[in-house]
């Protein structure tokens, strides 16, 4: 744990918050693949005055990483130092319907959008549903699927620098593209506003079910995961590439190769990120082998090794 390799708590020369600063969180229990290292502290936010007043007070070489709902990460086995924050309290869990379109803050999950569309008649927007996670980590990787992306709905967000300053940036602002964003990696994304249509609650839920059933049909479905491993190169599949170079059954201690999507790596119940990272790295160096083809890492890796 941190605390033995710092002796005193970082708590102790952070400045005083209205939010909640936390010691040693086991990351595991933050993200999707269920493996990976405490954070040194994780700091949740009360509002947005708060955040504020903590960056403008942070010492600078203390490092600030932010997390969503962890279902794009990795966390590496000796944790995250400094803090990790987490936009994790009920401010920043709200959204605001005006005219046709919807402000969503960061912290709430996309899986909860699911009844407000239904209750408000909102369509247009079901793809994101689908997509674990929260709102801020789903713009910073541009995130989509059934034909859709973030990129296709945002009309702005609004974002925090290292400064403490929030400002309002646009999509040309932000160069969306596939799985990627421009944001600098200080910047913190605070709310998102997306442009809605129209729709009866029954075509909602029509579409939320077909994207349900497919997930299922396609996917691993309630396991330890981090979704796609890699991107797809422009114009050929990221699976493809993987199952031809022979690597779908590839295991490495707990972590194995998806059988139902060779894209996916699934923590079996006993893997450490080090056999996640490994395995993936054993898959691009066999896909360059023998595709000739580097596959880049659409999960985002952070923390030290053990
Ligand atoms: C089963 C499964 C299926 C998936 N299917 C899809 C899919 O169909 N399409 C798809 O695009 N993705 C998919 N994913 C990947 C993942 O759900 C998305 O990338 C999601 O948008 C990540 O959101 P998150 O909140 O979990 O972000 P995290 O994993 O917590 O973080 C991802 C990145 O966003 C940054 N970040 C998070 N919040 C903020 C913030 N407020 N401000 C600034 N930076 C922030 C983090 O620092 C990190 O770099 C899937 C994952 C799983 C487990």
């Amino acid at each position: 744990m941190f605390e033995s390799l710092f002796q005193k708590s970082i708590i102790d020369i952070l400045p005083k918050v209205r939010g909640k600063y936390l010691k040693n969180v086991p990351l595991s229990k933050h993200t999707w693949f269920g493996v990976g290292g405490p954070a040194e502290v994780m700091f949740i936010p009360q509002d947005i005055d708060d955040l504020s007043h903590f960056l403008i007070n942070k010492p600078y070489n203390i490092p600030l990483s932010i997390i969503g709902g962890g279902s794009n990460l990795l966390v590496r086995d000796g944790g995250v130092p400094g803090v990790v924050l987490k936009l994790d309290s009920p401010y920043f869990r709200r959204y605001e319907i005006k005219d046709d379109c919807i402000k969503c803050y960061a912290g709430m999950k996309n899986i909860d959008l699911k009844k407000i569309f239904l209750n408000n008649g909102i369509g247009g927007l079901e793809f994101l549903c689908s997509i674990p996670g929260h709102i801020g980590g789903s713009i910073k990787t541009n995130a989509g699927c059934f034909g859709k992306c973030i990129k296709d709905v945002l009309v702005s967000a609004e974002i925090m620098d290292s400064t403490g300053k929030l400002k309002t940036v646009y999509p040309d602002d932000l160069k969306l593209s596939y799985r990627h964003s421009l944001f600098p990696d200080d910047w913190i994304i605070v709310s998102i506003t997306l442009k809605a249509e129209k729709a009866d609650a029954k075509s909602i839920m029509e579409t939320l079910d077909k994207q349900k059933e497919y997930r299922i049909k396609n996917q691993p479905y309630n396991e330890k995961t981090a979704g796609s491993t890699f991107k797809n190169p422009e114009g050929l599949k990221a699976w493809e590439l993987i199952k031809k170079s022979g690597c779908d059954k590839l295991q490495i201690g707990g972590a194995k190769v998806s059988e139902k999507h060779c894209n996916f790596l699934i923590n079996t119940g006993k893997a450490t990120a080090e056999d996640i990272e490994n395995l993936g790295n054993l898959i691009v160096e066999k896909v360059k082998e023998n595709t000739s083809i580097t596959l880049e890492w659409e999960v985002k890796k952070i923390g030290i090794n053990k």
